[in-house]
């Protein structure tokens, strides 16, 4: 059976080569990401033009017709430790001095953080975290030349370019910093297919940048990142202001108390499911393998929970951008991805959702239909990529083919749980339509002679078109 959990591949150092994006294309990768908190904008896009000219090589060999989309995560407003030439090793019970500006005189290890309003930021937060997690330090005291000194609470190494979060802080500088406006200007110079928005605190941020891409005539799928607590305040808002979501588990680990982390991901992706936002499950889901060839046993579990909780995406991060073994990373979280949904697909043919439109009614009644006839998939002819979303939300063990005349709305859906899009020219007659859909999904493998399907397509009456569901064979 067809994976239906989409994967993303973050790619980096090791995975900038175009075999090896073509390898991780091969793999199962629906959507490249690219994690503009490292590297410079020239090497970001020459990987977004290695992708791109990937993407028509496949087209043109019949293959992966709907190509890999491409994610650009903003950095957002974050504190990291500058460059250094050699990690610090510090002690337990170590004090150690975090300053925005070079300290002089001081015998104590010194941080260079890269964020002005640190003396003030850190007096709200609970503690510092380092490098998600892996070190915690508490505030001692704030200096009157703006440097902090802080106790290690545990030994650890500090190195260059490490994220420091400061949980219960808001802290004080705008969530889309100078750097993401350009950042996002040349996202949409690039036309790239998504934008993941970092470290979102309200709604009212990500309709700025949805104003600023509309001015200038450009759309790009804008994913909001939750990993603040002020994110988790207003999550409903975000989720209706947003395309996508994603839970941003690295920093929204450090933010939240990590007991609370679970429940968090489950809402994040109920309301999102909800909502019929595609959700994206991310960081640290096979850690272990950024060294090791084989993840670890939680890990494995921890990915077929995402997939339990029928989220749309699951993401690798360090483990394809810089890791070890960034094939096998993906081969496991594909194996487990298939292992559970086929688990899954024995107790449960749909999930329930609000019918909040007539349709959603019509959504379900297709899934319904589907399922009852033993379908092999759903057919679907959409423009906006709507009506694909709409049935996705069902979370219906079985493919969703949305056609599309639109190559952009198809690289959206590729975040859909299920959905499988094709490019094909909507005609006056919708049946010319349908029958030219049904052979690009022969060619792509998504039906085959013989197969049962439902179709969710206009058809021609004497007067009008009408929305109809209907039940055909190949
Ligand atoms: C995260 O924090 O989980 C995340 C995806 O963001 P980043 O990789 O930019 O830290």
């Amino acid at each position: 059976m067809r994976r239906l959990t989409k994967i993303i591949c973050t790619l980096g150092p090791t995975a900038g080569t175009p075999r090896l994006i073509e390898a991780l294309a091969k793999g199962g990768m629906s959507v490249a990401r690219i994690n503009l908190s490292h590297g410079t904008w020239e090497e970001h896009r020459k990987t977004i033009r290695i992708v791109k000219a990937l993407n028509k090589t496949l087209a043109s060999r019949g293959k992966l017709p709907s190509g890999i989309g491409i994610l650009l995560d903003t950095q957002g407003a974050e504190v990291r430790t500058g460059k250094m030439a050699v990690p610090l090793k510090i002690r337990r019970g170590e004090l150690v001095v975090f300053s925005h500006k070079p300290v002089k005189n001081e015998r104590k290890q010194v941080v260079i953080v890269d964020h002005d309003k640190f003396a003030q930021d850190v007096r709200e937060a609970e503690r510092v975290l380092v490098d998600n997690g892996k070190m915690s330090l508490e505030l001692v005291s704030v200096r009157k030349d703006g440097s902090v000194v802080l106790k290690a609470i545990e030994q650890g190494v500090i190195g260059s370019r490490k994220h420091i979060n400061l949980p219960g802080a808001n802290l004080d500088m705008p969530s889309i910093t100078k750097n993401d406006w350009i950042s996002i200007k040349n996202a949409a110079d690039e036309g790239v297919d998504f934008l993941g928005l970092s470290f979102v605190r309200k709604a009212e941020e990500v309709e700025e940048v949805r104003r600023y891409l509309t001015k200038r005539g450009k759309h790009i799928t804008l994913v909001a990142k939750i990993e603040t607590r002020q994110a988790m305040e207003c999550l409903p808002e975000i989720i209706d202001a947003s395309d996508a979501v994603m839970v941003a588990r690295g920093d929204l680990g450090s933010e939240i108390p990590f007991e609370k982390m679970p429940v968090a991901q489950d809402d994040i992706v109920r309301l999102s499911r909800k909502a019929g936002k595609p959700v994206i499950v991310a960081t640290h889901m096979l850690e272990s393998m950024i060294q090791n060839p084989l993840p670890t046993r939680a890990e494995v579990t921890d990915i077929a929970h995402a997939a339990t909780c029928y989220t749309d995406l699951t993401m690798l991060s360090a483990e394809t951008a810089n890791g070890a073994h960034p094939l096998k990373a993906l081969d496991a979280m594909d194996r487990v991805l298939r292992e559970t949904e086929a688990h899954l697909a024995k107790s449960s043919r749909m999930l329930t959702a609000e019918i909040r439109t007539e349709r959603d009614a019509q959504a379900e009644a297709a899934v319904t239909q589907a399922i009852s006839a033993g379908a092999a998939a759903i057919a679907v002819m959409t423009r906006t990529g709507q009506t694909a979303r709409e049935i996705a939300r069902f979370r219906a063990h079985l493919p969703v083919i949305a056609f599309t005349p639109d190559a952009s709305v198809q690289r959206a859906l590729a975040l859909s749980f299920g959905v499988f899009p094709l490019v094909t020219p909507f005609k006056n007659d919708p049946e010319t339509t349908v029958v030219a859909g049904i052979a690009l999904a022969r060619k792509a493998g998504l039906l085959k002679k013989g197969d049962r399907f439902i179709l969710v397509t206009d058809a021609r009456t004497h007067e009008d078109n009408v929305s109809t569901i209907q039940e055909r064979k190949v």
